[in-house]
């Protein structure tokens, strides 16, 4: 039966109903209010449905990896490079062939295996008391544990994967002997003993208990759209640098499709919509992130607080050296 052939009203019907039918299922460990305007962006755009689920990441990879075949899960959508490079390792995902993503997702912040690709950055930095320290005081994350930052220094705790991936990515720059000594003098420069979240640490600095710490740069934006007047500040370390070390830790929130999608064009289709210029903006700024595309430019919030070099270290380093990245702060007496 030829479309053509049907009435107005039935052609209509005819066209919406494969649409309607495609569906793609998604476990994400961002939260609802982070993904549901973007997905349903991507309805409007093309008719095809998500079906989400929201949970942490632990969770939602056991589930996935209980489920097996029978998944209904097309794509897992998560924060940190570490937990992608995890869900890898477990066999979780699958390979996939892009040209766009290849194009729209710079090379250090996708799986050199193809399984998963960033989609926003997020930059892990100095933030700095204005009114204690000069911006010229300040140079790398490494001299962070200079005797000149004694009882200066605070610390969000060693527990969270934030910082186990910025280790490891230190012991990838340094090797492990080096990026000890240098996780050791932070230790031992602490003004206090490490807090259970970043804006925590910030409010530290704030009040003057210590002068600097180090924060995913979203933090910093929410706490300064609260409170405008406290006396912080944000520093891009590592900018001058020659070594492997050059440049702001960057991690990345991203994605890939599951090992048992039944539904794998559709997810990779939707991972591929997420990095492109329409979509980005609607992902990153939400948060308060960094576009991955390159070419889209970042919300205005944050492109004041100024361009930086980013390392260029493939994001995935801060999944294959986590345990070592553990080991190594649970030695130097990091908690
Ligand atoms: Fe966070």
């Amino acid at each position: 039966m030829k479309p053509t052939k049907l009435l107005p009203a039935l052609t209509l019907l005819f066209v919406a109903l494969p649409a309607l039918a495609e569906e793609v299922v998604v476990y994400s460990a961002r939260n609802e209010q982070l993904i549901k305007p973007l997905f349903d962006a991507y309805t409007r755009d093309t008719g095809v449905q998500i079906k989400f689920i929201t949970d942490k990441e632990g969770p939602l990879m056991a589930r996935l990896k209980a489920e097996g075949r029978n998944t209904p899960a097309d794509m897992l959508l998560t924060v940190d490079a570490g937990n992608l490079w995890q869900a890898s390792e477990e066999g979780l995902l699958r390979q996939i062939q892009s040209k766009t993503l290849e194009a729209n997702v710079p090379a250090h912040l996708r799986d050199p295996g193809n399984e998963w690709f960033g989609l926003s950055v997020r930059a892990r930095t100095l933030v700095y008391n204005t009114g204690k320290v000069k911006p010229a005081d300040l140079s790398t994350y490494e001299d962070l544990a200079s005797p000149k930052w004694k009882g200066r220094l605070c610390l969000r705790t060693s527990k969270k994967v934030y910082n186990q991936s910025l280790v490891a990515m230190m012991i990838h720059e340094y090797g492990e002997e080096k990026a000890e000594d240098i996780v050791r003098g932070w230790v031992g420069n602490l003004a206090t003993s490490p807090f259970p979240d970043d804006t925590k640490a910030m409010d530290a600095v704030a009040a003057g208990q210590c002068d600097v710490t180090l924060v995913n740069t979203y933090y910093f934006g929410r706490l300064m759209q609260k409170k405008p007047n406290l006396p912080l500040a944000i520093f891009w370390p590592n900018q001058n640098l020659k070594n492997k070390a050059a440049g702001v830790h960057v991690n990345i929130s991203g994605a890939g499709v599951t090992r048992h999608a039944g539904n794998p064009t559709g997810a990779q289709k939707l991972i591929e919509w997420l990095s492109s210029d329409k979509a980005q903006n609607l992902f990153a700024d939400v948060n308060m992130e960094y576009p991955v595309n390159p070419k889209v430019a970042p919300d205005k919030t944050v492109a004041a607080w100024g361009s930086f070099r980013q390392s260029l270290i493939n994001v995935k380093e801060a999944g294959s050296l986590q345990t070592k990245a553990v080991r190594l702060m649970d030695r130097a007496g990091y908690k």
